[in-house]
């Protein structure tokens, strides 16, 4: 059976090369790098050199970045290090109803110790307006903390502005930007972020690895004691390996986002476009573009996304449904909730994410399979069959009783 991999945002296959050089990080070159002899010497210098390349990606120098096990920590250690950095400054901090549960998690345990959070809504894209984070300022406010783009619906926010704001009223800006880098070009400078999170497994890195860039004289305090690695500001011994693999994982997706955007949009638009032809009633969730190139989320009426989900799985196809890791809990996606979906249709949603090594071929295999699933599924619906005999037809490719 065919096997086509469309979930890429949950993670993606390691590069071949970067697998490669981690193999030797771990049999051939082991040392310790806080040892003084040679051994460790080799694999201090192997760490750095991919502080370097991780640095350069995003437009950050080298002591700015202190590693971390991914996303979720470098979220972690962002809110947690900057809000008890600055507790004497202010306890309020604001973010966005559509952010990854790293960061919202983290935001209410902040608030159950006495920190203030404001969360901004969302368009009906999926859009933070800048103007809302201007007014939800107070002269409490010590932290903002935005995603860049979002991990279901791929919208891209407006950072630049968000930063400019930020910077003018000297407050921390944080972005998780796990989605974005190696899709997307990020600059720390021009878009004025101050903190940023990063995670290697999102763009053919391994997995259990990331960082958080922090701009020089940005005050974080560390979440985790033992040791004096990174700067004491997360201690542990370095995951060598994982550093390294990171190291040349961003450097080769970054320098192959040109060429990888043109290639993977062309497959998302002809995506949309077929199964919009093909598929009555379904939209498409997020922004029509200001969304990642690999970005895929639709909303199919009278289906399941559940069962969607398996009966692609059946057929080789790998998608999710609202997002990998609220699947198993029966409520929505709060991003399509956000973006002003009623629990029916967000029920019925399907996130497909592309990647390199996807072909045309597996998308028309797609495009072929998937309104055959969705037609059968729809006949075992109540619904469905009440409004086919109703004759209530609405426009092709149309999904008019969203809101
Ligand atoms: C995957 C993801 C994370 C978590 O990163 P891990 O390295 O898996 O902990 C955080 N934020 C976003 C937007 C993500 O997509």
């Amino acid at each position: 059976m065919k096997k086509v991999y469309l979930d890429h945002s949950a993670t993606t296959r390691t590069d071949e090369d970067v697998a490669k050089l981690m193999m030797e990080y771990m049999t051939e070159f082991y040392g310790n790098p806080s040892s003084i002899h040679s051994f460790g010497r080799i694999t201090r210098k192997a760490v750095e050199e991919a502080r370097e390349k991780v640095a350069r990606a995003i437009g950050a120098q080298p002591d700015e970045i202190i590693f971390t096990s991914g996303g979720t920590e470098a979220d972690n250690l962002a809110l947690r290090g900057v809000a008890y950095a600055n507790k004497k400054r202010g306890n309020h901090i604001i973010t966005s109803v559509i952010e990854h549960h790293a960061v919202l998690d983290t935001c209410k345990n902040l608030a159950r110790e006495g920190f203030d959070i404001s969360y901004l809504p969302v368009d009906e894209h999926g859009r933070v307006n800048p103007e809302d984070v201007k007014n939800a300022i107070t002269d409490k406010t010590i932290l903002i903390s935005v995603m860049h783009a979002n991990n279901e619906i791929g919208t891209i926010q407006p950072l630049r502005e968000i930063g400019a704001i930020a910077r003018e009223k000297g407050i921390y800006l944080h972005s998780d930007t796990v989605q974005s880098i190696g899709k997307i070009p990020v600059n720390v400078d021009e878009l004025n972020i101050d903190l940023l999170s990063i995670s290697a497994h999102k763009f053919y890195g391994p997995k259990g690895i990331g960082c958080l860039y922090m701009r020089k004289g940005a005050r974080v305090l560390p979440i985790s004691f033992g040791g004096a690695q990174e700067r004491k500001r997360r201690p542990g011994t370095l995951n060598v390996p994982g550093i390294v693999g990171f190291g040349l994982a961003i450097e080769k997706a970054v320098a192959s986002i040109q060429e990888q955007t043109a290639f993977q949009s062309r497959l998302r638009d002809k995506l949309i476009k077929e199964v919009k032809n093909k598929i009555d009633y379904v939209r498409l969730n997020g922004h029509p573009t200001e969304r990642l190139p690999n970005n895929v989320n639709l909303s199919f009426q009278f289906i399941e996304g559940e069962s969607l989900l398996l009966s692609l799985d059946m057929k080789g196809i790998a998608a999710s449904s609202g997002s990998a890791c609220t699947s198993g809990s029966l409520d929505p996606s709060h991003v399509l909730l956000a973006i002003g979906l009623s629990h029916e249709i967000a029920h019925g949603s399907l996130r497909m994410t592309l990647g390199k090594d996807n072909t045309e071929e597996e998308i028309d295999y797609v495009i072929e399979v998937l309104p055959e699933i969705v037609e059968r599924l729809r006949a075992m619906s109540p619904l469905y069959a009440d409004r086919a005999k109703s004759g209530n037809h609405q426009t092709k490719g149309c999904c008019s009783n969203v809101h």
